[in-house]
């Protein structure tokens, strides 16, 4: 049998035994405690768990309100009901009761056996039901304020705190705040390479490190993906600002350990400051995310404070995105051809295909919307059209049923991590029934620099369909000579920084190149000299046996009907070499411009 434990809390002892022989007519079985005042009430109730406290409104030390509220606040009573019993009764008093925590309020007079009993049962049900319902609000309102992956505050949470603590104090004090995005470099890669799961663990991982570098009272959020927010304030320079910002770059130095895996992970902040930059919490969010973007943007410098220009820049990209989703969809590009000549045999050895993007009133250039459209997630599509295009063109240049040249084709590295790329070129050259030998495509370092997986596999599923690999502007930045034994190059292209300074014989750039020349010719891979404009650049690279060049010494970049005219002469010219016995027709025939 269960006993209801019930402490009668009233001072006028008559009372009290009235209620407990009026309880002990009941069939109910009570376990009761008396307790004369609130203060050995609240002993007993430190001592022990009681289901039901039927308590006196009228008591000396205390106001019957002031009791509940005070009961109520003790944690340990959340599953314990309170009925109030008094001399007195008019609604506003039940009402104030209700409120405060009491489940039910009785006059003493009015109180028989039957009435009590059920009372507290009601009393006790009540609170049941007051407490689930405290409970699932509860749940609703985590939901709506935490990220459900990290436990860290949401984006609609972290808005409303940014306000009401932060912005709100800082307009009382004319203190700093600030509030930084910050941005996981590359997420993407890593959920495509170790999988969804080991990519929330890292989430999480990430939410310990950076929370364990921010003080208590500092705001930090997801606010969704990769993307976190973090508001700090009482902050008087900006100086403190990039220190917080810097040490907080600082927990990734170490690589995540995740299911066995070493993560190397880096990121970016972008952040924004009040009220230099503005005082609205919504501004501020944007605000830090443009600067965030330049800071991704950025090679060294990962941290980036908002500044006014950079809301005209961004606009202008978001401009130029927008149109460039547009173009995609509607394929409406062009491309350009630019040869490649092979020096010894003065003949053309490749021909490079460059996108152009024509507008109204100008044509844009790779270099100005690639970045953009690589950003943005549109170069698969546009790298996908122009290797269908430019292979299909390719094709219709045969000379006599043979290619005497080749075909080159720049690929971003973003197309490489996409594991079916291989496939889809293997299947593209099938299509048009060009030779895989045939085509070059040109690969940046910026993409080996990831040491990725995925583009490894790439690179080698390429070369064993026996498509050609170039390495593309080598010595631009952070060239590295492991990259040609581990990936399986048969060119390097040497950038035109470089090939645009070795006119000087005496010069560093000299040397180092014809050591470089000597070195790649070892290796068995073929040298492409680019940017060649002058004959001493020309005879520069011939000196150093590199024989491959390309230049606007030689030819401009070119439409499809301009190199087929050339192509055309080309073949007609080696056709009369062929038949003339003549196989070297005399040398500096292609230094012409288009
Ligand atoms: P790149 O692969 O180094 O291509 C050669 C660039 O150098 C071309 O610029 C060409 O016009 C320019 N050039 C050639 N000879 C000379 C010269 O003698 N002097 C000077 N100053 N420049 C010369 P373009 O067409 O503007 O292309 C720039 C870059 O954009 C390319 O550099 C390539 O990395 C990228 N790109 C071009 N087309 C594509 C494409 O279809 N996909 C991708 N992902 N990137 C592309
Ligand atoms: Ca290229």
């Amino acid at each position: 049998m269960t006993y209801t434990k019930l402490l009668v809390v009233d001072d006028d002892v008559i009372d009290r035994k009235t209620i407990i022989r009026t309880l002990s007519k009941e069939q109910n079985h009570y376990d009761i405690v008396e307790a004369n005042n609130a203060d050995e009430a609240y002993a007993y109730l430190d001592e022990m768990h009681f289901d039901v406290i039927l308590m006196d409104y009228n008591m000396p030390q205390i106001n019957g309100v002031e009791a509940i509220v005070k009961l109520r606040s003790q944690p340990q009573l959340k599953h314990t009901a309170i009925v109030m019993i008094s001399n007195l009764y008019n609604e506003a008093l039940v009402l104030d009761c209700i409120n405060a925590g009491a489940q039910d309020f009785l006059l003493k007079q009015e109180v028989t056996s039957t009435q009590l009993t059920r009372s507290i049962l009601q009393a006790r049900k009540r609170h049941e039901l007051e407490q689930q319902l405290y409970e699932s609000y509860h749940q609703v309102k985590q939901l709506a304020e935490k990220d459900s992956l990290t436990g860290l505050h949401n984006r609609f949470h972290f808005d409303e705190m940014l306000n009401r603590l932060l912005l709100a104090r800082q307009r009382r004090n004319r203190e700093i705040v600030a509030v930084m995005m910050l941005d996981l470099d590359k997420f993407k890669h890593i959920n495509d390479n170790f999988g969804h799961e080991v990519g929330d663990q890292l989430l999480v991982a990430v939410a310990g490190r950076i929370k364990e570098v921010l003080r208590e009272n500092e705001l930090l959020a997801r606010l969704g993906g990769d993307e976190f927010a973090f508001a700090c304030g009482e902050l008087t320079s900006i100086r403190q600002i990039q220190a917080i910002a810097e040490r907080v770059l600082h927990t990734f130095h170490v690589p995540f350990e995740i299911d066995g895996h070493a993560i190397h992970c880096s990121s970016s902040i972008g952040i924004a400051v009040a009220p230099i930059n503005s005082e609205h919490r919504k501004e501020l969010m944007k605000l830090a995310d443009i600067a965030m973007y330049r800071a991704k943007n950025g090679i060294s410098d990962k941290i980036c404070i908002f500044q006014d220009n950079m809301q005209e820049a961004f606009l202008l990209k978001y401009q130029i995105e927008s149109e460039l989703r547009l173009a995609a969809q509607s394929q409406h590009f062009e491309l350009y051809y630019q040869p490649i000549i092979d020096s010894q045999s003065d003949t053309i050895n490749m021909i490079e295909a460059l996108i152009r993007w024509p507008l109204a009133n100008t044509t844009q250039l790779p270099e100005e919307f690639i970045p953009i459209a690589e950003e943005a997630g549109l170069i698969q599509a546009i790298g996908q059209w122009v290797l269908e295009s430019a292979l299909e063109q390719f094709s219709r240049m045969l000379c006599d049923d043979q290619y005497q040249f080749r075909l080159s084709i720049n690929i971003s590295p973003c197309q490489l991590c996409d594991s079916d790329f291989a496939a889809m070129v293997e299947q593209t050259l099938h299509a048009v029934s060009v030779p895989p030998n045939k085509l070059v495509l040109d690969i940046t370092e910026a993409a080996l620099l990831q040491n990725d997986q995925a583009i490894n596999e790439t690179l080698h599923a390429l070369s064993n369909i026996g498509v050609g690999l170039a390495l593309d502007d080598f010595g631009s930045g952070l060239s590295s000579i492991s990259h040609l034994l581990q990936y399986p190059f048969e060119l390097v292209k040497i950038d035109s920084s470089i090939v645009q300074q070795i006119a000087q014989p005496e010069s560093k750039q000299h040397d180092m190149l014809q050591g470089l020349s000597f070195m790649l010719n070892k290796l068995g891979i073929k040298v492409v000299g680019e940017g060649v404009e002058t004959t001493m650049q020309a005879k520069a690279c011939d000196s150093m046996g590199i024989s491959l060049q390309q230049g606007f010494l030689f030819y401009q970049p070119m439409s499809e009907n301009k190199v087929k005219h050339i192509l055309k002469d080309e073949c007609k010219a080696s056709r009369l070499s062929l038949v003339n016995c003549d196989a070297k027709t005399p040398a500096g025939s292609h230094n012409k411009k288009s």
